[in-house]
This record gives structure tokens, C-alpha cells and sequence, in this order.
């Protein structure tokens, strides 16, 4: 059997991605496989959100063509391939196919065609794409099942890719986001689902919005834990949060990218909301769910950004005070309108003392948060074991804390639900032990 191996880069979404070139490669007879020196077949299923992660794709191409040999057969699958299609082959001239976000259907025909010695190239928009068949995504070993509920961007933010990559707006058909998970939860008993989009709260599907689509998995009674990513602020609404706060299964955490502080670099960025309105949503979502679990992202050194931007920024970080932040500096993307910000673009030493300052912050506040957890008992679900100690296991609580702690029972307790006691904390980790 020839045997294939998946790299995935970036977000939750190529993860699926990549789950699903597997179960259709798999239908084909081919085998994965987690070693290199076994695998024929390269699969590089790539980001292209930070210039950083587009870089280290080519960095891979060469060692696999160096180290394991000439007649690997490497393919670029992802953002990178949308964004680059047939260029990537001029970059790597060795290289036997590129498929597009939009193409990963055809893994299939792309493995072949290069097995054959011919090149093959789809960075177009195939509509059926979002629509392969449940029982193709191969979710074995998985513990939570990511699921599509709406793929591409209509909003354009000045700094994103993802309307370039992922194209525009298009949403499923409820049922068919209903009948992907029962057959998650059916076949491989998965109890966790995560509900993807690059703006969940903008799924428009025959009048159905995505208040519908929670109420609609929320009726599977299998499911113990829903999840979802990505929320914009601008169409996170009360309706939502009602929904969210009535259910027993919808976790309690959400993940909403303020971006910035400053209501000039919000304009500048295009995203469509203020300072206000978006401090007077977490208000409102922590009036229905006071314990709420919520997260955010934030770029630093967007071009503009004065030093009383960055102070707004801080501002309404300690105002929230969230229980986790993802901060980047600005990083400029192909093709975005923000390249066209020549003026006043920030220096790297100032951006570099700017992400600090809010990264040391952020520590400062997840560390007493996670010493408010010690002593406590949460729910987890257990997620892997450590390689180097078996009886060492990870999981997430609900709020989506990672949780490592000693079990003694190891792999049997996979996807298992245990109640786990917090011992000791940093603001990067928990530790604890089984009740
Ligand atoms: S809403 Fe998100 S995915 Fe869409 S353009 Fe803005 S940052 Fe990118």
C-alpha cells in the first residue's frame, strides 16, 4: 500500500481540512502514515496568515527533497496554494502538485496524476468542495470532531488573507451540518464538536442564522460539549448569547478578536465596530454568563498605530480582563489593502516593545486566574497521553483550559470525561490530579 503523510499548519480549519484529504486518500487504498522515511507521498497543508509560516513551508520542501530523496512525491496544499497556485511551482521547481482550500476534494486525482510523473494544479473555486461526504472525514484517534459550518470571508479586514485564500462567504445547509456530526458521534463516538468559520455569527443558510444552527446540534443528545470559532464582534448579538447561556452543552467560552483598542486602527483595520461596542458586548454576554471563558486576539504595530492607540489597546485589556490572549505584531499579507498604509508604519523596535508590554500584562492576569482554579474540580476531557509518561494525561476543562495531570490509567481514558483536581498552576498551565 503506498503510504502518505499530512503536515498541517495554521487554524482548526485546515486541521479539518486535512482530515478529510485523509479519509479520502484512505477510500482510495492508500495508507497514512506518521513517519517520513515510510512515506511516498508529502502533503503540506499550509497557512498563510503570517509571512513567518508561508516562509516555513519552503524551508520543508527542501528537507524532505534533501534528506528522504528525490522520488518523494510533495505536494502544497492550504492558503499558500490558493494564494500562489502555478507561481509555486516556478519557487519549487520539483515539486508535483498544488491544491487550493477550495480543491481539497480532488486530493485523490492530484496524488495520481503526480504518481504518474505529470504535474497537476486546482487553486479553483469548486462549489462541492465544502460538501464531501460525512463518512469521509477521517476523525479516528480524534477526540473532538471540527466541523464546517461556514467557510470564506465576505468582510475584507484590511491585515486578512482569508477572502484571498478561502474566498468569499458560503454557508451549509443545517442538515448537512446535523447529519456530519451524528456520523461523528456515531461511528467514532466523539462527544466534542467544534463548529468552524472564519465569522460563525455571518452563517446565512435559507434564512437560517447561526443561533439556528447551535439549536439545531445542540438536539443531538450524544453531544456532550459544542463548541465554536471564530465570532466577529460586529454580528455577535444578545439572541446568541441567550441560546448560548440556556444550553447545558454550549461551552461557556468564547473566543472574540478585539484587535485593537483604538477606534482609528479599528477603521483602519475595516473591522466594523468600535471600542464601545464591542466593551458593551462582554458586558452584555457577562450579564447572561457571568463566568464566562472568554479569549481574544490582538495585533500590535498595525501601521498607524500611535503610542495612545497601543495605550487605548492596553486600556481595554484591562478592562476585560481576559482569560487568554493570542497577540501577534502586524505581519503584511499579499494582496491586502493594508499594505497600501505607507505612512507612519511602526518601527520593529517599537513593535517588538509594544507586544511585550502587552504579553507580560496577560501573564500577570492568567496567572492569578489559574491560582483561582486551584483547589478546584472541573470536568475535562481527556485528550492525549504524554509520550514520555504514560500515566501523564492532557485534557480541556470546558472552558477550554489545558489541564495536565496524573492518572495512572493512561490511553484507556481517551475521550473519556474525568473530573480533574487543580493542584498547582502557572499562567501558561494547569496541573492536577484525578478525583
Ligand atoms: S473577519 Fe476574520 S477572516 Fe474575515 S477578513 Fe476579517 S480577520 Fe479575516
Amino acid at each position: 500500500m503506498r503510504k502518505f503523510k499530512i503536515e498541517t499548519w495554521g487554524c482548526q480549519m485546515n486541521e479539518y481540512d486535512s482530515q478529510k484529504m485523509a479519509g479520502i486518500l484512505k477510500s482510495y487504498g492508500f495508507e497514512e502514515t506518521q513517519n517520513d522515511e515510510e512515506a511516498e507521498i508529502f502533503i503540506l497543508n499550509t497557512c498563510s496568515g503570517r509571512e513567518k509560516a508561508a516562509h516555513k513551508i519552503f524551508t520543508r520542501v527542501g528537507v524532505i527533497r534533501k534528506n528522504l530523496g528525490k522520488d518523494k512525491i510533495v505536494g502544497i496544499t492550504g492558503c499558500v496554494a490558493s494564494h500562489e497556485a502555478e507561481q509555486l511551482f516556478k519557487k519549487i521547481p520539483k515539486l508535483n502538485f498544488v491544491l487550493g482550500t477550495r480543491s481539497v476534494h480532488l486530493i485523490a486525482k492530484a496524488v495520481k496524476t503526480a504518481l504518474e510523473g505529470k504535474r497537476f494544479c486546482d487553486t479553483s473555486d469548486h462549489p462541492e468542495s465544502i460538501e464531501i461526504s460525512p463518512d469521509l472525514v477521517d476523525r479516528q484517534k480524534k477526540v473532538k470532531a471540527y466541523v464546517s459550518i461556514i467557510e470564506g470571508c465576505d468582510n475584507f479586514c484590511t491585515y486578512c488573507v482569508v477572502p484571498y485564500t478561502r474566498g468569499r462567504e458560503r454557508s451549509r445547509p443545517v442538515e448537512d451540518i446535523v447529519e456530519e456530526i451524528k456520523v461523528a458521534v456515531n461511528k467514532y463516538g466523539i462527544k466534542e464538536v467544534e463548529l468552524l468559520g472564519q465569522n460563525v455569527n455571518s452563517y446565512n443558510y435559507n434564512g437560517k442564522t447561526f443561533k439556528d444552527v447551535l439549536i439545531e446540534v445542540d438536539k443531538i443528545k450524544e453531544l456532550k460539549r459544542i463548541r465554536f470559532l471564530t465570532s466577529h464582534p460586529k454580528d455577535f448579538n444578545e439572541e446568541l448569547v441567550k441560546v448560548i447561556a440556556s444550553s447545558e452543552r454550549i461551552c461557556k467560552y468564547i473566543h472574540l478578536p478585539m484587535q485593537s483598542g483604538s477606534n482609528k486602527i479599528l477603521k483602519l483595520m475595516g473591522r466594523k465596530y468600535t471600542r464601545e461596542e464591542y466593551l458593551e458586548k462582554i458586558d452584555m454576554l457577562r450579564s447572561y454568563i457571568p463566568d464566562a471563558v472568554i479569549s481574544s486576539d490582538f495585533i500590535v504595530a498595525f501601521p498607524g498605530e500611535e503610542e495612545e492607540d497601543f495605550l487605548l489597546t492596553m486600556d481595554a485589556i484591562q478592562k476585560v480582563q481576559y482569560d487568554n490572549i493570542f497577540s501577534f505584531k502586524y505581519s503584511p499579507r499579499p494582496k491586502t489593502a493594508a499594505l497600501r498604509l505607507k505612512e507612519n508604519v511602526v518601527s520593529k523596535k517599537i513593535a517588538d516593545k509594544r507586544l511585550i508590554i502587552l504579553q507580560k500584562y496577560q501573564e500577570k492576569v492568567q496567572e492569578i486566574k489559574h491560582k483561582n482554579m486551584e483547589g478546584k474540580v472541573y470536568e475535562v476531557l481527556v485528550e492525549s497521553v504524554s509520550k514520555r509518561n504514560k500515566t501523564r494525561l492532557t485534557g480541556r476543562t470546558e472552558g477550554n483550559h489545558v489541564v495536565n495531570f496524573e492518572a495512572g490509567r493512561g490511553e484507556d481514558l481517551i475521550g473519556k470525561f474525568v473530573k480533574v483536581k487543580i493542584t498547582s498552576s502557572t499562567f501558561t498551565s494547569l496541573k492536577g490530579i484525578l478525583v
